[in-house]
C-alpha cells in the first residue's frame, strides 16, 4: 500500500506531475473539433461505495477500506477516468488483498474458489481495455494487488537471465538490473506504473521493441497459480518439448491463472541512446523508409513515423512556440516539404561508437528517399518527455477535450488501407451527434512483415459524463469494427480485456475461442479469475 498513496485517482500518474497543453495545441484542437462546451472537473471524491460483502479469510494482507476499494475499482481507459472523476463508478471490489508469496497467491485462489468469490489480478492497474474493471456481480469480488511480489528472486549473469516477482513495476525492475549493468529494455509508455506480470498477461510492447523485442521475446520462463493447479515453465534457451506453455500464459489476462514470477532475458545496459529525426514530404515516403530500414536488419532500437496531423501536433507541442520553428518551416519549404510532412524518429542504443555507426548505416539506406534531417534535438525532447505525455490527457479533460488511443497491426501490403479505413471510421463516428473527431496516427512497432498503427483521437466533452462516455463508445465501436473488417488485429499490444472481447471470435475463429475456453476451464473450472476479460464478454462498451 505504501508508495501508492501519491498515485493520482481519476487520472494518470502522480499528484504534482503535469503536462499542460501548449497554446498552439489548444488552438489546433479548436480548429479541428470546435471550442470546448464543457469540462470534466478533476477529483474523484463523489463516489458512494456500498458496504463491502464479506469475503473469507484470505491468509494475507487484506483491506476493505474505502480508499483501497476505490483505488482498485477501475483501470486507466478514458471511460474509467471519466467515471472516477464523475463519482459514477458502478461497482467496487469488496476487498483488496496483497499476497507476498506464490504460496499466498495459491492460498487466496483456493479459498476464493471454495467460497465462490471472484478474484481480479491487479499488476499496475494501467489497463486501457477494461482489464481490471470490477463489474456489478452477484458474487463478492476481491482484487489481488500483486505489488508485494516484487523482489529480484535470482540473477544468472552467465546466462543473462533474471527472475522477478510478477508485481514489480518498470522503474524498480530497471533499477535492479541497472545496478548490475543490465537492462530489460522494455519501456511501454505506462512503464512507471505497469508491472512485469501485467506486461506478460497483456503481451505488451515497449517503445524500443524494434531493438529489444516485445515482452513475448523477453520471457524465458514463468510460474503461475490457478485454482486448477500450479504451472512452472523453466527457462530454456529453446525447446521442442511440445507446445510452448509459457506462450499460453502470454496474453491470458488472468484467465489461465495468476503469474507469480517471470524469468526474463536481459542485456547489457547501453551507455548511449540517440534519436535522429527526419521529415518526409509524405506518409508514403516515410512508410517506404521505415519498411526499407526494418527489412534491412540494421540494428536500430526504434522507428516511429507520425502521419501529417500527428506531425503538425508534434510541431505545435514541441517547436511551435519558438523562433526556431519559423526558421525550420522556411528551410523545409525550400527543401519541398510542406503541409503533408511526416516526422520519423530513428533510435539507436549502445556505446557511442555503435550508435554513430548504426545511425550512419540507417542514413545511407534511406539516402535518396526525400527525408530531411532535423538532427537529434526533437528526439532528445521526446525521450525526455516520453513518460510525461500521458498527463496531457488529464490536462485536456480539464479544458473540455477528451482524448484516447487505440492500436492495431497488419502486414505492409495491407497497412495503408487499414490506416485509411480506421481513420475514416474514427473521424466519422460522431457525425450523428454533429461532433467532429480529430485523428492522429503513427507507426511505432515495425517488423519485416508489417507494423502496428497507433491512433490518437480527440473529441469534445459533453455536458453530461454519460454522453461523453457514449461518444467514446461510438468511436471505439466504429474503429474496432473497421479493424475487424479490414482483417487487422484487434490489438497489437493493449490486449483484449473486456472491451475487445466481443470481437475476439472474428479474429481467433470459433475453434480458436473454444480451445482458449477449454484451457480456462481446466485451470479455473468455476471461472473465478477475471471472468469477463478475453472470453465471455458481459459488458457493453459504456459500462
Ligand atoms: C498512459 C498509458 C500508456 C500505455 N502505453 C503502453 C505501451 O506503450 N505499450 C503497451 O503494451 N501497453 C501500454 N499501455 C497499456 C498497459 O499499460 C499495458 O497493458 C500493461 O501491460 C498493463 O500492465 P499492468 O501491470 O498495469 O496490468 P494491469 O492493468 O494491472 O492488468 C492488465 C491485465 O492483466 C491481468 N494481470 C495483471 N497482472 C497479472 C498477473 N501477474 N497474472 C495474471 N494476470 C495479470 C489483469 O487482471 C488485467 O486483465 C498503456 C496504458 C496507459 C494508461
Amino acid at each position: 500500500m505504501a508508495g501508492r498513496l501519491h498515485r493520482r485517482l481519476g487520472g494518470w500518474g502522480f499528484t504534482g506531475e503535469n503536462f499542460p497543453p501548449t497554446p498552439e495545441l489548444l488552438a489546433w484542437l479548436t480548429r479541428q473539433i470546435g471550442p470546448a462546451v464543457s469540462c470534466v472537473p478533476a477529483g474523484a471524491e463523489g463516489s458512494q461505495l456500498p458496504r463491502p460483502r464479506p469475503v473469507p479469510h484470505l491468509g494475507c494482507g487484506v483491506s476493505a477500506d474505502e480508499p483501497d476499494r476505490l483505488a482498485h475499482a477501475r483501470g486507466q481507459g478514458l471511460p474509467d477516468i471519466l467515471r472516477l472523476r464523475a463519482g459514477a463508478v458502478p461497482a467496487f471490489p469488496d476487498a483488496v488483498c496483497w499476497p507476498k508469496t506464490a504460496d499466498e497467491v495459491a492460498g487466496v485462489l483456493a479459498r476464493c474458489d471454495s467460497a465462490g468469490v471472484e478474484v481480479i489480478p491487479w499488476g499496475g492497474g494501467t489497463s486501457v481495455t477494461g482489464g481490471v474493471n470490477v463489474l456489478p456481480e452477484d458474487r463478492p469480488v476481491v482484487v489481488m494487488d500483486l505489488s508485494a511480489l516484487a523482489a529480484l528472486e535470482s540473477f544468472d549473469e552467465r546466462s543473462r537471465l533474471a527472475t522477478f516477482g510478477a508485481g514489480i513495476l518498470g522503474p524498480a525492475l530497471e533499477a535492479s538490473l541497472a545496478s548490475r549493468g543490465y537492462t530489460l529494455g522494455h519501456f511501454p509508455q505506462s512503464w512507471e506504473l505497469s508491472s512485469l506480470g501485467g506486461w506478460v498477461a497483456t503481451r505488451s510492447a515497449g517503445q524500443e521493441s524494434l531493438g529489444f523485442g516485445r515482452i513475448d521475446d523477453m520471457v524465458a520462463g514463468l510460474e503461475a497459480a490457478a485454482p486448477g493447479g500450479r504451472l512452472s515453465v523453466r527457462p530454456m534457451p529453446g525447446s521442442a518439448a511440445g507446445p510452448d506453455l509459457k506462450r499460453l500464459l502470454l496474453g491470458s489476462e488472468g484467465r489461465f491463472g495468476i503469474i507469480t514470477s517471470v524469468t526474463v532475458r536481459v542485456r547489457p545496459l547501453p551507455s548511449n541512446r540517440t534519436i535522429q529525426s527526419l521529415l518526409f514530404p509524405s506518409w508514403h515516403d516515410g512508410m517506404d523508409a521505415v519498411r526499407t530500414l526494418v527489412q534491412s536488419g540494421v540494428p536500430l532500437t526504434m522507428l516511429r513515423l507520425s502521419d501529417p496531423p500527428e506531425t503538425e501536433v508534434a510541431m505545435a507541442v514541441g517547436l511551435g512556440a519558438t523562433r526556431a520553428a519559423g526558421l525550420v518551416r522556411r528551410y523545409l519549404h525550400i527543401r519541398g516539404i510542406g503541409d503533408g510532412a511526416c516526422l520519423l524518429l530513428v533510435g539507436a542504443a549502445g556505446d557511442p561508437q555503435t550508435v554513430r555507426r548504426t545511425l550512419r548505416q540507417a542514413g545511407h539506406l534511406i539516402d535518396g528517399s526525400h527525408g530531411v534531417s532535423l538532427g537529434t534535438r526533437p528526439g532528445a525532447q521526446w525521450l525526455k518527455d516520453r513518460f510525461r505525455h500521458p498527463y496531457l490527457r488529464d490536462a485536456l479533460l480539464d479544458v473540455g477535450v477528451a482524448t484516447d488511443t487505440l492500436e492495431t497491426a497488419a502486414p505492409w501490403s495491407a497497412l495503408d488501407d487499414v490506416r485509411q479505413s480506421v481513420r475514416e471510421a474514427i473521424a466519422g463516428a460522431l457525425e450523428g451527434a454533429q461532433e467532429r473527431v480529430a485523428v492522429l496516427c503513427h507507426i511505432s512497432h515495425p517488423y519485416p512483415d508489417g507494423a502496428s498503427l497507433y491512433f490518437t483521437f480527440f473529441f469534445r466533452v459533453a455536458t453530461d459524463h454519460g454522453e461523453t462516455i457514449a461518444r467514446w463508445a461510438a468511436i471505439k465501436r466504429a474503429a474496432t469494427n473497421a479493424i475487424a473488417a479490414a482483417g487487422a488485429t484487434l490489438s497489437h499490444h493493449h490486449g483484449i480485456g473486456q472491451w475487445h472481447a466481443p470481437w475476439l471470435e472474428q479474429e481467433a475463429g470459433s475453434t480458436g475461442v473454444a480451445i482458449l475456453r477449454s484451457v480456462a476451464h481446466q485451470l479455473d473450472p468455476n471461472t473465478i479469475i477475471n471472468p469477463h476479460v478475453l472470453l465471455d464478454p458481459m459488458t457493453r462498451l459504456e459500462a
